[in-house]
């Protein structure tokens, strides 16, 4: 194995999150404009070039690879890469292989991605009324999603279900859903709106939920006990002690959790952004299709990482952020 990546504050980056597609069956109003335009083909990656581009990464000491999109599912032949992938679990180099879905196909694939060495998998999931998923999905059917996620169960994997906490939205479903969770035996993490896809419109930025709130609401009817467990990544966790639940809380707002950051985004054209919140990205493409050997890819990496930032600083207040963090989370995935 080539020298590990390590950033200039210490930190190994051993988390590689890769969106494979920035197209979608689904539109959240969060984060995707309905009339999206997409990406012609030639910028894509190819399924080969995703798969050299992983495995350059996987032999600089990436152990965790995450796949994610738009909607990851959707990438026409996404499985002869998650196969591919499959020889790195084996060879011990990889740890974990995961994918980040909107769960609308998971019942055609879920016993594929169980055979190439997936263990879990999280769904975004908003709500459980069928009315309001076809409202802030615009094109998904709960039914389907729901459907997914018992094929993914039946399958054998572990299920983390993500869900974007909306004022005036779902705050009505706390209860509901952790309910709904805890009897179905999946994982929760809520997660802090970012300004981004319509929510810069005048009738939809009202709807940051704080998750500081939505936590007092949880203490109202459970014995809440903060857990020490960290993932490396921006999650922080609690205990509902009524059900023994571990609930996950992920406040990108108030970068509270950069010192301990391991990762770094991949887009499907290639490019790679150190930090959720800065702007700073390295074209990996240009060198990946340059030569079939990885020498300039490997460095063009170190490079990249060498300039990974301390820490993140976007909010609300910021000018344009809107329009930025909507152009980066939709290449990024999340
Ligand atoms: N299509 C897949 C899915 O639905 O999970 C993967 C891509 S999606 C962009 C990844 C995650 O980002 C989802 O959990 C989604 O809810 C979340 N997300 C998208 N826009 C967001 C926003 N403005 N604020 C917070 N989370 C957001």
């Amino acid at each position: 194995m080539n020298m590990p990546l390590i950033d200039p504050f210490a930190r190994p980056i051993d988390y590689l999150r890769v969106s494979v597609t920035d197209r979608c069956d689904f539109r959240c109003v969060y984060c995707m404009a309905e009339n999206m335009s997409f990406l012609p083909k030639a910028e894509l990656l190819t399924l080969e070039e995703l798969d050299r581009m992983c495995s350059t990464f996987i032999g600089m000491g990436v152990k965790k690879l995450r796949i994610t999109g738009g909607e990851p599912l959707v990438r026409k032949g996404i499985m002869t890469f998650f196969e591919g992938m499959t020889r790195h679990l084996h060879s011990g180099a990889l740890n974990e292989l995961t994918l980040t879905t909107n769960g609308s196909q998971l019942r055609k694939f879920a016993e594929d991605l169980v055979a190439c060495g997936v263990k879990r998998v999280n769904v975004s999931l908003d709500t459980l009324d069928a009315d309001k998923f076809a409202q802030i999905t615009r094109w998904g059917r709960l039914a389907q999603v729901l459907d997914g996620i018992e094929a993914a169960k039946q399958a054998g994997l572990h299920i983390k279900i993500n869900v974007v906490a909306l004022k005036g939205f779902n705050e009505d479903e706390l209860f509901s859903i952790t309910d709904w969770c805890a009897a179905q035996g999946h994982d929760l993490t809520f997660i802090e709106v970012m300004p981004m896809g319509d929510l810069g419109n005048e009738d939809r930025i009202d709807q940051y939920w704080p998750l500081s709130d939505l936590r007092a609401r949880l203490r109202e009817r459970f014995t809440v006990t903060e857990l020490d467990e960290r993932s490396g990544g921006p999650a922080r966790y609690v205990r509902l002690e009524e059900t023994g639940q571990k609930l996950g809380f992920i406040t990108p707002l108030t970068h509270n959790f950069c010192e301990s950051c391991n990762r770094v985004r991949l887009t499907c054209t290639g490019e790679l952004y150190m930090c959720l919140g800065q702007e700073d990205m390295a074209d990996l493409r240009a060198p990946l299709r340059a030569s079939p050997d990885n020498t300039a890819l490997e460095t063009a990496i170190r490079a990249a990482i060498a300039r990974k930032p301390k820490g993140h600083d976007f909010d609300y207040s910021r000018q344009k952020v809107d329009g930025q963090m909507t152009r980066h989370m939709s290449h990024t995935g999340g």
